[in-house]
């Protein structure tokens, strides 16, 4: 539960419950113009943070109505366009963020691609393509906003992995090979940051609805929900409120961590 919905009950007792705050803090979402990325943060903005919302440039639109949705919520926002995959944009993106707010404390590394082929139809293009935005994305931005945290001694480094990263999938050698990568990646960081009061944890969700799952065929779709312990896909929500867990305070003894959102599909 959010700071912000603490308000809503009325008993002490419902005022008194623990609740995730984070009015203090500045997050950058990557890729947040739709999909997970936009519930991730207009759920941190209904926790109190300030949003840097970031949208590659030349990409499909949407930021600025995520922007206009965060600041409805009664935060501010500010649009940070970038391509995650391009080290010159990322520190301008993280600059642009710093300059306005003066610090940044949430990194969620959401920004993700698939370029989908069995192995051996598959281009170096579509290989370097995925790999490109979905891992070195994520290394670009978690060593710029980190020259921040360790500054400051705390931050929060939240990547999505996938399932894919664990149980492999036909078809998606170069984004299960991404995503298995941002998990030892995570876990690493984990390890060289952890002295200076920064956590970094991933979530591997399982199959969410967006538009990466509405496009798969009806067959598969009936196959896989077959699959889940829970009998449902999951909703970008789903995986927000993990991302706003995990971001909190009440998470600062977890780290190095890979956490499913998959409704059992993994079990
Ligand atoms: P989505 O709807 O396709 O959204 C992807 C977002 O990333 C869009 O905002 C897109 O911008 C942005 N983006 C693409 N390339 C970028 C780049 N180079 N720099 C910055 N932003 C870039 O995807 P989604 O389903 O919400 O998935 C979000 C993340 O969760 C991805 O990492 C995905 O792999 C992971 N995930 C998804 C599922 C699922 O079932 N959906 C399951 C497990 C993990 P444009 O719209 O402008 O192109």
């Amino acid at each position: 539960m959010c700071a912000s919905e603490q308000g809503r009950g009325s008993s002490m007792a419902a005022q008194e419950r623990p609740v995730i705050d984070l009015s203090e803090r500045v997050a950058l979402v990557t890729g947040a113009s739709r999909g997970i990325g936009r519930a991730v943060a207009l759920e941190l903005a209904r926790c109190g943070a300030k949003m840097a919302i970031n949208d590659v440039p030349a990409g499909k639109g949407g930021a600025e109505e995520v922007a206009e949705a965060v600041r409805g919520l009664g935060t501010e926002a500010m649009v940070v366009l970038a391509d995650v995959s391009k080290a010159d944009q990322v520190e301008a993106m993280v600059k642009q963020v710093v300059d306005a707010w003066g610090h940044v404390d949430v990194l969620v590394n959401n920004a993700g691609i698939t370029r989908d082929t069995l192995i051996l139809r598959m281009s170096e293009e579509q290989w370097d393509a995925v790999l490109n935005v979905n891992l070195k994305g994520a290394f670009l931005c978690t060593r710029t906003v980190l020259r921040h945290m360790l500054r400051q001694r705390w931050g929060r480094i939240i990547s999505i992995s996938s399932i894919v990263a664990l149980a492999g999938n036909p078809g998606q050698a170069n984004y299960a090979a991404s995503k298995a990568g941002l998990l030892g990646f995570t876990r690493t960081v984990a390890k060289e940051v952890g002295s200076r009061g920064v956590t970094v944890n991933a979530l591997t969700p399982g199959f969410i609805g967006t538009t990466m799952v509405e496009s798969l065929s009806e067959e598969l779709k009936a196959q896989v929900r077959a699959r889940i312990a829970l009998e449902r896909f999951g909703t970008p929500e789903d995986v927000a409120h993990a991302v706003a867990f995990l971001a909190s305070s009440q998470a600062s003894y977890i780290t190095g961590q890979a956490l499913g959102v998959d409704g059992g599909l993994s079990l």
